[in-house]
């Protein structure tokens, strides 16, 4: 059993089927790379299993429990978290102000960042938020405007505010799109520093296959809305079927 457990999956857009028949499990402490060319489906399949979408047929589940009718915040408590295409910030806000908020939403199940319970309490969260700062490398730039940041801090703080909610599973939606070559090598590290040294699983839909290859344990390769196959990155590289599908050769 893996800790999430997708079974015979489809979701119809009108006409189009843009998953049908999808079966996906994910081990729990893996990197599990989706893959497959545009239109797949696979920005699909993750709001379904955030809970925006509500899939015609099938079953997900994560950590022994449906997720299916849950709202996205409820899923969210159970332990997913989700980083976006684009970093989603308070840019008005400073940089350990936009950690601080996924730390009372989790303490507190709800954002209500005025029901301080006590001063005690506050300095626990402040120490906590100071902490996932360091650990994305970004102490020093706590008392920053996030909108005024570069790209790869912005990612890195929505990085950081996933991280607070210490989520058991992270999905991450082209972690890298759009960014220069040292902003993806510094994700990439940032990433297998993450996975060290915390008991998290990854779920990454990336196009870039230097990430890919880089971070990946196994990899799903969906074509049409169907998984065409899951293994090892190294047997990925050389399958025939995804050679054809996926890299048009
Ligand atoms: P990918 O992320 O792999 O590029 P998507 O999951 O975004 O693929 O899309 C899969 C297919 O479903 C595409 O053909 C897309 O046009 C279609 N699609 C996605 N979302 C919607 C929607 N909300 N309404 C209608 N069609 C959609
Ligand atoms: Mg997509």
């Amino acid at each position: 059993m893996g800790i999430l457990e997708v079974k015979g999956v489809n979701k119809n857009f009108g006409g189009l089927k843009a998953l049908q028949d999808v079966n996906l499990s994910v081990q729990e402490g893996t990197v599990h790379a989706i893959i497959g060319p545009n239109g797949a489906g696979k920005s699909t399949l993750l709001n379904v299993l955030v809970g925006k979408l509500r899939p015609d047929t099938g079953s997900v589940m994560f950590d022994g429990k449906s997720v299916l009718g849950r709202k996205p915040h409820e899923i969210n408590q159970m332990g997913i978290s989700r980083v976006f295409q684009t970093p989603e910030i308070f840019t008005d806000l400073s940089v350990l102000e936009n950690v601080l908020i996924p730390c009372f939403a989790r303490r507190d199940g709800a954002f209500r960042m005025h029901a301080f319970e006590s001063v005690a309490h506050e300095g626990t969260i402040n120490e906590e938020a100071e902490q996932i700062l360091a650990d994305v490398n970004m102490a020093d730039k706590r008392n920053l405007h996030a909108g005024s940041l570069s790209r790869g801090d912005k990612r890195r703080l929505e990085m950081a505010m996933c991280l607070v909610q210490q989520p058991k599973l992270l999905l991450l939606d082209e972690p890298t799109a759009g960014m220069a070559r040292a902003d993806t090598n510094n994700t990439i590290d940032l990433l297998k520093e993450i996975k060290e040294t915390r008991p998290i699983t990854m779920a990454i839909i990336e196009h870039d296959m230097h990430v890919v290859f880089s971070l990946a344990e196994r990899i799903t390769v969906l074509a049409q809305g169907t998984p065409l196959v899951e293994d090892t990155p190294e047997n990925i590289k050389g399958h025939p079927k995804v050679r054809e599908a996926y890299l048009g050769e």
